[in-house]
């Protein structure tokens, strides 16, 4: 009764979301604050002023979201834990100005960025070219590849977890295919500075897609905004699940050219032309208005991070540097999957996966001051 293209599907597996029992969760990189008071006041007086929002269609183009996207970007230069918050002004730290105005028509948005990733791949990504990316990124990007047909070529990390950017794009370039990694990269944490990526595109087939997921940079990386006057075939993939306190509402986006940004339209109005609910749009604008108390966020999980880190090494871990919201870290006492084990009879979700070469390790999502003291408790009883 199946289709044959169900062979291809392998569909991705998230982090547990139990409902058993009330856990700590630390397995899934969402944010733990939650957001902010003018989002919940404009969700709520968005639905009690205008129930007909909900029963006519949305604006099919999002225009007062992407415009507060937008705005965004220049006040942070994409990277809310390094820019400077005065009062209710946000401003981009000096390292991370973007030399020019990002605008609206450079923004669209999607039903969290796993569907805007999709669009990606069916607009960019062919099936009689080899996808070229990092053994490990994000565990999504083979799904879709299935999804699409689309067949992939996967390059080893380095000794030290990082991508191996030279291999790639020799690789891609052998393939004459496009490229797709995370930066800062899931699950290492590691990232690469925005001149590294800038070299690799210097190098790589300026006629192929270049995408760079962005889905962490606030919480410490290198954003590649700045280079999209300079390369026409950047894609950059952005998400509110993690730095913006919205996993819930499914809202992510890309940045790129009006060009390319219109071929991800075509897609989407191919397949659904109302994909962004009404909801969304006011909620999504409402907390890039607030880019204040989002920073005051990512603040907060940076500086808890640095410290689980340092403790996690007096504990004798090996733990990945981290220019994220989690950790990639390895007990010097159990494996991978006993770690997991024993942290969750204790009360808190943590990711293990089972891969080879990643199977000792664990992912611990960063979260609140008490949480992250309720992990260590934890940890001190190993
Ligand atoms: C979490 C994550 C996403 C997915 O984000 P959603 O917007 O929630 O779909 C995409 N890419 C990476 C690398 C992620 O870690």
């Amino acid at each position: 009764m199946l289709s044959t293209r169900m062979n291809n599907l392998h569909p991705y597996v998230p982090g547990e979301q139990p409902k058993d029992r009330v856990y700590i969760k630390l397995n899934a990189n969402e944010n733990p604050y939650p957001p902010c008071r003018e989002v919940i006041e404009r969700a709520s007086s968005f639905i009690r002023e205008n129930p007909k929002a909900l029963s006519l269609y949305p604006d099919p183009d999002s225009l007062s979201l992407h415009k507060a996207i937008a705005d965004m970007l220049n006040q942070t230069g994409g990277v809310l834990c390094r820019a400077q918050i005065d009062g209710k002004n946000v401003s981009p730290a000096e390292e991370d100005k973007i030399p020019f105005q990002v605008t609206p028509d450079m923004i669209y948005t999607g039903n969290g960025s796993d569907e805007v990733l999709s669009f990606v791949f069916y607009a960019f990504f062919s099936s009689n070219e080899k996808l070229t990316l990092p053994e490990f990124t994000y565990s999504f990007y083979p799904v879709y590849a299935g999804f699409y047909d689309i067949p992939m070529e996967t390059i080893p990390m380095k000794e030290d977890w990082s991508i191996d950017t030279e291999k790639l794009l020799a690789k891609a370039k052998e393939n004459n295919s496009g490229i797709i990694f995370a930066n800062p990269n899931a699950p290492s944490g590691l990232g690469l500075s925005r001149n590294e990526v800038r070299q690799m595109l210097l190098k790589a087939n300026p006629e192929k897609i270049f995408v760079v997921d962005e889905a962490y940079c606030d919480f410490g990386g290198e954003s590649s905004i700045p280079l999209l006057k300079e390369f026409k075939n950047l894609v950059i993939v952005r998400t509110f699940s993690k730095s913006l306190c919205g996993a819930g509402q499914r809202l992510g986006f890309i940045v790129a050219s009006p060009e390319l940004v219109n071929a991800v339209t075509t897609v989407k109005n191919s397949l659904n032309h109302f994909p962004l609910d009404a909801l969304s749009q006011v909620t999504g604008e409402e907390a890039c208005k607030n880019a204040c108390y989002y920073a005051d966020c990512a603040k907060k999980v940076c500086k808890e991070r640095d410290s689980f880190i340092s403790f996690l090494k007096e504990k004798g871990w090996f733990v990945n540097p981290s220019q994220t919201n989690f950790v990639l870290a390895k007990s010097p006492k159990m494996p991978g999957k006993e770690v997991y084990e024993f942290i969750k009879k204790h009360g808190i979700l943590v990711r293990h996966f089972a891969s080879k070469g990643i199977e000792d390790y664990v992912r611990i999502t960063i979260g609140t001051e008490e949480e992250m003291k309720a992990l260590k408790d934890v940890i001190n009883l190993m």
